[in-house]
């Protein structure tokens, strides 16, 4: 649930960002968004860093996984 939250948060504040990065600064890149996958080194997607996501899919359903484990435990 707080994921979700998260997820929307980070979405918001890169959309706010990128609105205000390309009215103000055309040229310079907004932000240093890491390529890879802090899990794995595997290139995230583009769409998926976009969002704000430093796993891979794949990683980040490994640890979805781990997780759920631990709320049943
Ligand atoms: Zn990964």
């Amino acid at each position: 649930m707080a994921d979700e939250a998260d997820i929307a948060n980070a979405y918001i504040t890169n959309a706010i960002e990128a609105a205000l990065g390309s009215r103000q600064r055309k040229a310079s890149p907004a932000k240093v968004i890491t390529k890879e996958c802090k899990g794995c080194g595997e290139e995230i997607p583009l769409a998926r860093r976009q969002l704000g996501f430093s796993f891979c899919i794949s990683c980040a359903e490994e640890s979805e996984r781990r997780k759920s484990l631990f709320v049943d435990y």
